[in-house]
């Protein structure tokens, strides 16, 4: 216990005077009154600590209260201790918990300790536990073979660790090979890895503002839309605007301006940047042009973080940028949410309370009279619904600002490109690789893109066309040739390439398909001189891999960068002057109602990568379907048709906007145990108007972790009928047990 907490403890005995609701961060859909004992006091906001069951929990002060309730007084226990003299959680952030509780059905509690990040509560530096190699790297490299038939869980976290090169944090270790604590500790017994405690970083962020020129004059598009949204912010009125302008078409500084305009006013800011895109370049851009800007993401340390928090709090910092959580920074007069890239996917939470920032941001700016600015180039299908219908201001960037200008966009029709284009089984257009060869020349740079990682997604058997499947999930497993292994890409079991077909003993397996790893490999024999490189969650699991990468593009070393949807969006490099897009079908026959709508904001946000500087550029979008209406209107670069044909297809079927959803899943390693409990569900659901009820169904991904997966899906025609259907799902995840897993999602970004 430190110092600080003693100061407020009270003996226990002395006479109650006053009671506290406290919210615990349990999934209990009810608070509990405790009281204030002595000279103990506390506000709502307050976090506390509280016996509870035999335990000691924290908790927050929701409420006071001057008797004990529905609680016999003598059976009130006393709070035991006040954890801070401020007030951490101000009213506001409480009634915002509220309003994620219901919304999202979790407990107070739960929202509350979401909104609370531990890290923001502890002070100073902590020691973090790391494992890293006691055994030379060619030994380590042996024993991963050996491990592999009989331990492969072992195989895989010391594999992670060879590839980090260095101390690695247990945790991440442990994220990133989907195991738990005991194959590491294992490995630690055995003396082939070593435990050592670092001290986590804490020194203070340099953001790197060294891009950053002076502001520019704004043109008259610019001028209206920060007009538009600084008239709303002075006039302390809640509102929100829908800022839709292509990449490169100077939201970022319309951006700086109101924040500009809200700092004079004496109020505060968030502003929400998709994580991927949280780069020191972004944040620089911001910490250029004001003095106190406060950054909060998951890739900052606990004590970093903290800081920062703090900062926010006091009043020292007024800004805040950071990813989805950082709508919960506890700022003083918040005048402006600014959600950049509001269509990135990111911005949805897929853990409990599963909170849309989006959603979540218009519920803090309508408690706290502040104006919400929605940027994206590609708007989803909810924002822009909701502009047309009025409810939002739409406010347009029709052209590039500065010197750059929208690409040129060639489609090549797959299906014309005779087999002998396809080289070591990826296809590379003529023209595509006559495209390159220019830019090779020229000594301009290139960026190919496929949003499949691996070298190809499927082993199947020529002779009975069986295909390698996970043991443990109903999908196919991955063939990696640079780890030699085939990867289930969702629970990260690994195996070694079996010699023959498991079905009829085929000596032979095919590869099927291409990934990154198959593009670098046809790129390097194509072109022998030019330096590629490659950018996936494969490539990047090296410490620091990531900045290297991008760093060594952004300085010429590089000619071509091959990558997944990681190198799609956000960065700004100017001498890139062609983008290929190797095939933009992978993702459009998903059975997912956003197939379309994923599709084209990804092409549009590729497409976003090219012509940034003072050379125009050129994009190449192979296809084997070009006349479907997302791939035909990505490559016009034409957001009013897609959207339009997308909208229809939405009323149509009645899918959001003109809906929202409701999911819930269950999972069993029964199959009868996860359907029973579906249609039991179902049953109670029948009566609820203006809601349609759809399954149960086995989900997209029927089997994960050996898990049966089935999912009921409501789509609510109004807000009353979702307001209904939340009263009578907001428990629903209190039906799992310890063999069944249920799991609310309002607002769901995956169907999987
Ligand atoms: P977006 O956020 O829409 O992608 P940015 O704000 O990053 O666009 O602007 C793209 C480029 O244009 C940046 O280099 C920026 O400095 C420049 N820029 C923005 N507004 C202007 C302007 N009014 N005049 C000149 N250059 C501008
Ligand atoms: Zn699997």
């Amino acid at each position: 216990m430190s110092a600080s907490e003693l100061l407020f403890d009270v003996e226990p005995d002395a006479a109650p005077r006053r009671f506290a609701d406290v919210a615990l961060a349990l999934p209990l859909r009810t608070t509990f009154t405790y009281s204030l004992p002595g000279t103990m006091s506390a506000e709502p906001g307050n976090r506390v600590r509280v016996p509870f069951r035999g335990r000691d929990l924290p908790g927050v002060v929701v409420a006071l209260r001057d008797d004990s309730g529905a609680v016999p007084i003598e059976r009130v226990r006393p709070v035991r201790v006040v954890l801070d003299r401020d007030v951490v959680m101000p009213p506001a952030l409480l009634l915002l918990a509220q309003r994620v509780a219901s919304d999202y059905g979790c407990s107070l509690g739960e929202a509350l300790d979401a909104m609370l990040p531990s890290v923001a509560k502890q002070r100073g530096v902590r020691k973090l536990p790391h494992v890293e190699l006691a055994v030379p790297v060619d030994l380590a490299h042996a024993a991963v073979e050996e491990l592999e038939e009989k331990h492969e869980q072992r195989a895989r976290v010391l594999r992670a660790v060879l590839e980090w090169s260095g101390p690695m944090p247990t945790l991440q270790l442990e994220r990133q090979t989907n195991t738990s604590a005991s194959p590491w500790r294992t490995l630690v017994k055995h003396g082939t890895l070593r435990l050592v405690q670092l001290d986590e970083e804490s020194e203070p962020l340099e953001p790197d503002t060294s891009a950053c020129g002076p502001a520019p004059v704004l043109n008259d598009d610019q001028r209206r839309a920060v007009d538009a949204v600084t008239a709303w912010v002075d006039r302390r009125a809640h509102r929100v605007f829908l800022l839709h302008g292509v990449t490169g078409s100077g939201k970022t500084e319309v951006y700086l301006r109101i924040l500009e305009r809200t700092r004079e006013l004496g109020r505060s800011a968030i502003v929400l940047v998709p994580e991927i895109s949280l780069t020191p370049q972004t944040v620089g851009r911001f910490a250029a042009r004001f003095p106190d800007v406060a950054v909060l993401h998951s890739g900052l340390t606990g004590a970093q973080r903290a800081r920062e928090w703090h900062r926010l709090s006091r009043g020292e910092a007024s800004i805040a940028v950071g990813a989805r959580s950082a709508l919960f920074a506890p700022v003083r007069d918040l005048g402006l949410v600014v959600i950049d890239e509001e269509h990135e996917s990111s911005f949805k939470q897929d853990s409990t309370p599963r909170y849309h920032a989006r959603e979540t941001a218009i519920a803090r700016c309508e408690i706290e009279s502040a104006v919400l600015v929605l940027g994206s180039a590609t708007p989803t299908l909810e924002s822009f619904g909701r502009a047309k219908r009025g409810a939002y201001e739409l406010l347009t960037l029709p052209v590039r600002a500065g010197k750059g200008t929208m690409p040129r966009v060639l489609v090549e029709d797959l299906r014309k490109e005779g087999k002998q284009q396809a080289i070591g089984g990826v296809v590379i257009s003529r023209s595509l690789q006559m495209q390159i060869q220019e830019r090779l020349s020229t000594k301009e740079q290139v960026i190919l893109f496929l949003n499949r990682r691996g070298f190809a997604p499927v082993l199947v058997c020529p002779s009975c066309g069986a295909a390698v499947k996970c043991p443990h999930c109903d999908v196919s497993l991955t063939w990696h040739v640079r780890r030699a292994r085939l990867v289930c890409h969702w629970c990260q079991h690994e195996k070694r390439r079996p010699e023959a077909c498991g079905h009829c003993s085929h000596p032979r397996l095919h590869e099927l398909g291409a990934g990154t790893e198959r593009v670098e490999s046809a790129v390097r024999q194509l072109f022998p001189a030019a330096i590629v490189a490659r950018m996936d969650a494969d490539t990047m699991r090296q410490r620091g891999a990531h900045e290297r990468v991008l760093t060594a593009f952004r300085k010429g070393q590089i000619d071509v960068l091959i990558g997944t949807q990681m190198i799609a969006k956000g960065h700004d490099f100017p001498d890139v002057t062609l983008v290929g897009v190797i095939s933009a079908d992978t993702g459009l026959f998903v059975p997912d109602f956003r197939a379309a709508e994923r599709t084209f904001q990804l092409l549009f946000q590729v497409a976003g990568r090219t012509g940034r500087g003072s050379k125009p550029g050129t994009v190449i979008v192979q296809t084997l379907c070009p006349e479907n209406y997302a791939i035909a209107a990505a490559s016009g670069l034409d957001y009013e048709r897609f959207v339009q044909q997308e909208l229809a297809f939405r009323r149509a079927t009645g899918y959001p906007p003109y809906s929202r959803l409701v999911r819930v899943v269950f999972e069993s390693k029964r199959e009868s145990e996860a359907k029973d409990a579906g249609v039991a569900l179902r049953g109670g659901l029948r009566e609820l108007a203006d809601v349609e009820v759809l399954g149960p169904a086995p989900a997209i991904l029927a089997k994960v972790q050996d898990r049966h997966r089935v999912h009921l899906l409501l789509k609510c025609f109004t807000a009353a009928s979702f307001t209904v259907a939340m009263q009578r799902l907001a428990t629903v995840e209190d039906l799992s047990t310890h063999t069944l897993r249920v799991t609310l999602d309002v607002d769901p970004m995956a169907m999987m």
